[in-house]
């Protein structure tokens, strides 16, 4: 076995005999390395480390920013057969002490003087340490495949993270298998996180076969516009890069309408891929692109992969994770370790020569997770239990289907909870804390903790600096919210599910007449969901990640009625120059007070937009899952109701309410062609609006009624002006106000009331949400009830649901053919009308509106 044993860093010393002036790294000022120059300060390196009596299983500490230092620092400890122990460089000066005294540091390589107080007595390199001239006398030591090569770490679920202890052999194996799949010698970008495992995966496939690593200044790298422009730039061949960023990627190419131009492979890794509109369209336009669905844990490394079929359209939302590759077994046992039959889930266990040694200095947790391996017959072999439920086909190929237990994923980052809520409840006045992973908006994924105090006020902007000093960056959660008490499941176990059914605290809008830099504010207290940061702080401090920067850069230009960059946001970080420089554009007015809103809910061009309205509590629920469907190549906006709706919009006729939101409408798009549909209550008011729209000389492109008329109630055939509902709801509402969670449930469901609402209520809102929920539907009711639609000359689309009897579908019909005076076609779809707008029906009914909007939208990508 050790003879047919090649170390990775061996492989970039081969690359280097071949051809030493080729260009290692390209740095972003375009500052070229070459294999030669490279390999100079990485024996110089390894030489000093050499004289300091460093060698096998020493661990070095590296705590560097992305740069040819840590490349140099990476392969100069290997070269001296050291471990290599990267910290992030974001890592809070505690923790990464900390870490650093648990590994028992040889020696510490960084280039920031809080390093020096690390490790007493123990040296602090500079990976740049001259001494070329002495490199002759470096020799390289005999290496062992078992030797630790790299620990890496990774989130804990007792509070403490674990170094995942990883030998040349595992490492080894990796990097043959990666460079033999192939292209070999691609100018690779170095982008995943430094303190990644996949990190390794990109620099020794990359160097040992040949290739380019392109480093970018790390603003580049999390902003996906300028990281598009950098991809070409650069001429990047291959990225490795998580599903998140991908997607944001994806997204910005089709914002932009740019499509890469010299990449030939993509890989993602470490979290689960999912086949979104954006990046189908994204690989549709880059037929030659390969797109690798890499699967793995730190402790294994990499277990499987799958390359996605060439045929695009073929692609399904949730590719196979794939087979087991380079050394590795994957075996699916059951909770006896037994293996299962074909196809049947159950918990992947790894074994072979990609199992880590097991986690640094922590015996108890090793064994735990690393057992003895009953399927191979080597002896001493160990398996690594991972917690991933799975299916595996006759075939090999494996489906990814979850957890077993509460590990997240956010933006491609492991966290255990258990490890913030461990943090958060260090804090002096936090009693008892619950992390969990939610949507929070226009599917933003967040973390959000929920919070038992003793009773003061922990303000979340001082809990978040507190947890600073705690925890890495990505493990700070988003949002911070206050309960009474955290729910328990029946066994006595936090009940997960329930909290993320809460409802999350409810965010102010800004007054009329808000100034820009109220607007600012005002919308990064909605992103953040706290307002405890000062105008003069830049928005990374106070909680604001990459994601969040997207989602900011996205409301702003939906309140100013124009795209605002994400570079500038970028480049003016904080409330007061974010501010200045809309300004500047010219922005320094914004329309008037907001009735309405429009939310993103799916993204796509500008040019091309459909609009949702909303249906009769004034939110965009209903839509969720639909507009996540559409596959049309366009922006799915929702047009719902906000906070300014008020006692004086109670008695609004459906005409102005329709005024009201067309004002909303020219705000960010002023000329047609305009794209409106609505379900139910909502396609009366998109009706009304398309009609305003054409009264005004504007062109209607496409009017699509979900299930909807505008003179009969869709679920009865009765006509709407003779609804009972009103006095039913007027009952509700005089009532709802009480505290008791049973006797409002009963309130709702006692009446038609619930029928009416379809559950699109969200679990667990609050009463006062309730209120106003109810408060708009009942002036919706009203407002449709007085209505009196004139004849409507555009066409029509209408999509009916199927599972309606036949004579309410013929009645329904018949009332709008009354009315329509330009074409009106009927597309069936399946399900009823609540159902065709949710799981399994949803699909269906998206593709048959995908079907007719094809017909209004003009193709732009490539
Ligand atoms: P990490 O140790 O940070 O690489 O995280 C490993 C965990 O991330 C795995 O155990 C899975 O739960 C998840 N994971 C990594 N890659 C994938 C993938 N391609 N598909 C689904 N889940 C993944």
């Amino acid at each position: 076995m050790i003879d047919c044993f090649t170390a990775a860093h061996h492989q970039v010393t081969t690359q280097t005999a071949l051809d030493p002036l080729k260009s290692a790294i390209i740095e972003a000022d375009g500052r070229r390395v070459s294999y030669g120059e490279l390999r100079t300060s990485v024996q110089a390196l390894a030489f000093r480390l050499q004289t300091l009596g460093i060698g096998a299983e020493d661990r070095v500490a590296v705590w560097l920013n992305r740069s040819t230092g840590l490349l140099t620092a990476m392969l100069g400890i290997l070269e001296a057969g050291a471990v290599y122990a990267p910290i992030d460089p974001k890592t809070p000066c505690d923790w990464a002490s900390e870490l650093i005294t648990k590994l028992d540091v040889a020696a510490i390589i960084s280039d920031r003087p809080e390093a020096l107080s690390f490790a007493p007595g123990r040296p602090v390199l500079s990976p740049d340490c001259g001494g070329a001239e002495s490199i002759h006398l470096f020799r390289a030591p005999k290496l062992h495949p078992e030797q630790l090569a790299y620990i890496i770490h990774t989130s804990g679920s007792t509070g403490v993270p674990k170094g995942v202890a990883m030998s040349h052999r595992g490492l080894a194996r990796l990097i043959d298998w990666q460079i033999a799949s192939g292209p070999p010698g691609l100018r690779t970008l170095m982008f995943t996180p430094i303190a990644f495992d996949v990190t390794l995966q990109e620099v020794f496939s990359t160097l040992g076969s040949g290739g380019t690593l392109v480093l970018i200044d790390d603003r580049v790298r999390r902003d996906p516009e300028r990281l598009l422009s950098a991809l070409d730039a650069f001429n990047i061949q291959r990225l490795f890069l998580p599903y998140s960023a991908l997607q944001q990627l994806a997204v910005a190419a089709q914002v932009s309408d740019r499509v890469p131009q010299s990449l030939l492979h993509i890989i993602t890794a470490g979290e689960r891929l999912i086949i979104t509109p954006a990046i189908k369209e994204l690989f549709r336009a880059m037929p030659n692109v390969r797109l690798d669905n890499h699967y793995g844990p730190t402790e294994a490394h990499l277990v499987t992969s799958w390359t996605l079929g060439e045929d695009r359209r073929a692609w399904p939302d949730l590719p196979a994770v794939g087979t087991a590759v380079g050394g590795v077994r994957a075996y699916v046992l059951d909770a006896d370790l037994q293996p299962l039959p074909p196809n049947e889930p159950g918990e992947l266990f790894v074994g072979g020569t990609g199992v880590a040694r097991g986690y640094w200095a922590d015996p108890r947790r090793t064994v735990e997770r690393f057992l003895p391996d009953p399927y191979s017959e080597q002896l001493g072999s160990i398996m690594y239990r991972t917690g991933d439920i799975v299916r595996q086909s006759r075939d090999g190929v494996i489906e990814f289907e979850g957890r077993s237990d509460e590990q997240l994923k956010i933006r491609g980052f492991r966290v255990e909870p258990a490890e913030v809520e461990f943090a958060l409840c260090t804090h002096p006045h936090i009693l008892e804390a619950a992390v969990v992973l939610r949507s929070i908006a226009n599917d933003v994924s967040a973390l959000v903790a929920y919070l038992v105090t003793d009773g003061s006020e922990v303000k979340h902007r001082a809990l978040a600096e507190y947890l600073g000093t705690r925890l890495p960056e990505y493990m700070i959660p988003d949002r911070y919210v206050s309960v009474e008490e955290l729910p328990l499941t029946s066994n006595g176990k936090i009940d997960r599910q329930a909290l993320v059914g809460l409802e999350m605290p409810e965010r102010s809008a800004p007054p009329d007449g808000t100034s820009l830099l109220e607007l600012v504010r005002s919308v990064w207290q909605r992103v953040l969901g706290h307002d405890q940061f000062a105008l003069d702080e830049d928005f990374f401090d106070v909680g604001g990640n990459s994601m969040l920067s997207t989602w900011v850069v996205n409301e702003l230009g939906l309140a100013l009625g124009r795209e605002v960059s994400l570079s500038l946001f970028l480049d003016a970080g904080t409330v007061e120059a974010s501010a200045a420089a809309l300004a500047e554009l010219g922005l320094d007015s914004i329309p008037s007070a907001k009735f309405g809103e429009l939310v993103t809910l799916k993204a796509g061009p500008a040019d091309q937009t459909l609009i949702l309205v909303h249906p009769l509590g004034g939110e965009l629920l209903v839509y969720r899952d639909f507009a996540k469907a559409i596959t049309a190549h366009l922006r799915v906006l929702g047009l719902r109701l906000n906070a300014q709706f008020d006692v004086a919009c109670e008695s609004m006729s459906l005409e102005a309410i329709a005024t009201r939101h067309l004002e909303q409408l020219f705000a960010i798009q002023p000329i047609g062609p305009y794209r409106l549909a609505g379900w139910s209550f909502g396609g009366v008011l998109a009706y009304e609006i398309a009609q305003q729209l054409r009264a005004r000389g504007a062109e209607v492109a496409f009017l699509g009624l979900i299930d909807s008329n505008p003179v009969l109630n869709p679920l009865n055939g009765l006509p709407t002006r003779d609804s009972q509902l009103l006095n039913e709801l007027d009952q509700v509402l005089e009532h709802i106000d009480t505290e008791n969670a049973n006797a409002r449930s009963a309130l709702l469901d006692n009446s038609h009331v619930h029928a009416l609402l379809g559950g699109f209520i969200p679990q667990g809102v609050t009463t006062e949400h309730l209120h106003k929920y109810l408060t708009v539907t009942r002036t919706c009711i009203d407002a449709a009830r007085n209505y009196l639609p004139l004849p409507y000359d555009g066409a029509i689309d209408l999509f009916q649901a199927s599972a309606s009897s036949a004579q309410l579908r013929a009645d329904l019909l018949t009332e709008l053919k009354n009315l329509s005076r330009g074409s009106l076609r009927v597309h069936e779809v399946p399900g009823d009308h609540f159902s065709m707008l949710r799981d399994p029906f949803v699909h269906e009914t998206a593709l048959t509106f995908d079907g007719t909007l094809e017909r209004f939208t003009t193709r732009t990508g490539g």
